[in-house]
């Protein structure tokens, strides 16, 4: 099953704008609608909805959301960038865990599980693609996801070789 990424991120992109009208948000899309993964869309929407709440719960200050969809090669990228608390060096690497959270202090002051991520760690990984975090205490974090690129309606039902 294909679905085309633009459309959903658009659909979840207007979702979060009405629900969080003090943030300003911003989508750079440089894909058209038949740019495609390989994934089943309730769990492509499912990847991005998680990924827009935490840029939401973790944002301080500075609330400021910037997605962006480029190609890159044969992947298709998706970005959620945020200006909030950002994560140390020291959790970096585990944020990706089941149940992790980065300290007892924030347990309180945002509720959650330590699930979300895991969740898009796993589905991310079931669908071929691939998910990175580059962020910095106090400046924001910037989650970065890679799936094959498939094009829809295209001759070949195949991935994009370059
Ligand atoms: P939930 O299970 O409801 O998703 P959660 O937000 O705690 O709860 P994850 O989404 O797995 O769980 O995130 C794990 C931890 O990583 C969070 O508790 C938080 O400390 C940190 N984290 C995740 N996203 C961000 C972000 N955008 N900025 C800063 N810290 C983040």
């Amino acid at each position: 099953e294909k679905t085309a990424v633009a459309p959903v991120m658009k659909r979840v992109y207007h979702e979060f704008e009405l629900l969080h009208p003090e943030f300003v948000w911003t989508l750079d899309n440089n894909l058209n609608d038949r740019a495609a993964v390989a994934i089943r869309p309730d769990h492509l929407e499912q990847l991005l909805i998680i990924l827009l709440d935490n840029a939401v719960k973790y944002s301080t200050e500075r609330k400021e959301v910037h997605l962006a969809l480029a190609r890159a090669g044969s992947w298709l990228e998706i970005g959620v960038q945020d200006f909030g608390q950002g994560i140390g060096p020291e959790d970096i690497d585990r944020v990706f865990d089941r149940f992790y959270r980065v300290d007892k202090a924030r347990k309180h002051q945002v509720g959650g599980n330590g699930l979300g991520l895991s969740i898009v760690k796993k589905m991310v990984t079931a669908y071929g693609g691939r998910v990175e975090v580059e962020s910095a205490l106090g400046s924001g974090s910037s989650f970065r996801l890679r799936f094959p690129l498939t094009i829809l309606g295209s001759e070949k039902n195949e991935t994009v070789s370059e």
